[in-house]
Formats: structure tokens, sequence, C-alpha cells
């Protein structure tokens, strides 16, 4: 069994309810899932668009990482995300921000994810579950947490949110 943590977020429709449905299905393919608290966020990089609700998810899988991929991604589009513009709006994404300590650089799949050391929405409930976690290149995420801006991020529920 490997940890694996995954990012959620949305910022179309009820973003509440695809977030609640995302982690209803992530539960049906890894274990011992627990969720962080819940945020929202300004949209990064494409600014001009709703703000996102961001979550963060950790688990247990046996799966490979392509298969975890194909998995996500198979529940993003069963959540009716449709493939649009690159960081533009969207009713969920998931993206695998760690899978244990593996490095992993292939043209579909890129682990630890490329932005996670940049973005406050992902960094902070990343620490909401495990502050003191290093990742591979000896980085401590409670540290990298105090480098980012969280200025326009709000923690608008505690973990329960997922009911
Ligand atoms: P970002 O990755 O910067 O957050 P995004 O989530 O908007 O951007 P998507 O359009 O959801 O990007 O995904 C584009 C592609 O990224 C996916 O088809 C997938 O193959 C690839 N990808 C690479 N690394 C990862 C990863 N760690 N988790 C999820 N997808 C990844
Ligand atoms: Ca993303
Ligand atoms: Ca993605």
């Amino acid at each position: 069994m490997t940890n694996v943590f995954l990012g959620i977020g949305g910022n179309l429709g009820d973003r509440r309810e695809s977030m609640r449905s995302a982690v209803a299905a992530l539960r049906q393919i890894i274990d011992d899932v627990r969720v962080s608290s819940l945020y929202e966020s300004a949209a990064w990089g494409v600014t001009d668009q709703p703000a996102f609700l961001n979550a963060v998810v950790r688990g247990r899988t046996t799966m490979k990482p392509l298969e975890l991929l194909d998995a996500t991604q198979a529940i993003e589009n069963n959540l009716g995300r449709v493939r649009e513009q690159h960081w533009g709006p969207r009713l969920i994404d998931i993206d695998i921000l760690l899978y244990g300590l593996a490095v992993i650089d292939e043209p579909r799949l890129q682990i630890p994810h490329p932005y996670l050391t940049q973005r406050g929405f992902v960094l902070r409930p990343l620490a909401d579950l495990a502050a003191g976690l290093t990742l591979p290149d000896g980085s401590l995420v409670g540290e990298l947490l105090t480098t980012v801006d969280q200025s326009d991020l709000k923690r608008i529920e505690g973990p329960s949110w997922t009911g």
C-alpha cells in the first residue's frame, strides 16, 4: 500500500456538491480516506473566472501511479468534467500531488505535482493533513507553507464538510 495525496478543486455549478461527490467516488477507489478542511480561493494562473473550492484527500492504494491517474480521470469524467482550457473553469479537478516518495516524470504524469510547492490552496489543506510530511526532495510541507501567498485563501469549513 502506498500513501497518496490528491488535490481536488472546482469552480463551476454547485461546487460543494461536486467536491462531496468527488470525495465519495475517491472513497470507492482508495482506502483509509481522510479529508482536509474546505477552502475557497481566487483562481490561480487564469484569474478571470469564478473562485475555486479546494481540499486535499489522503488515502492508501495498491494501484500503480498511472492506474490511479486513469481512475481519477474517470471520476472527473463521470462527474461531468469536459476537457477545456488549461487552468480554465471546471466542475471538478483531481490532481495527484504525491504518491509515497515517488518521483515520476512521464508525459502523462509528473509527481510530485509540478506546482505543489507554489500553491497556497494546495499546501494549506495538505498541511492540515500532514504538516510534518517531507517531500521527495527533503522539503517540509509546513515550511513550504510559510513561503506561499495565502491572502486569497479562506478556510470555509472544517474536515467534516463531506458529511
Ligand atoms: P495543473 O496540473 O497545473 O493543476 P490542470 O489541473 O488544469 O493544471 P488538467 O487539464 O487537469 O490540468 O490536466 C492536464 C494533464 O495533466 C492531464 O491529462 C494529465 O495527464 C497531466 N498530469 C500530469 N501530472 C499530473 C498529476 N500529478 N496529476 C494529475 N494529472 C497530471
Ligand atoms: Ca489542477
Ligand atoms: Ca488536473
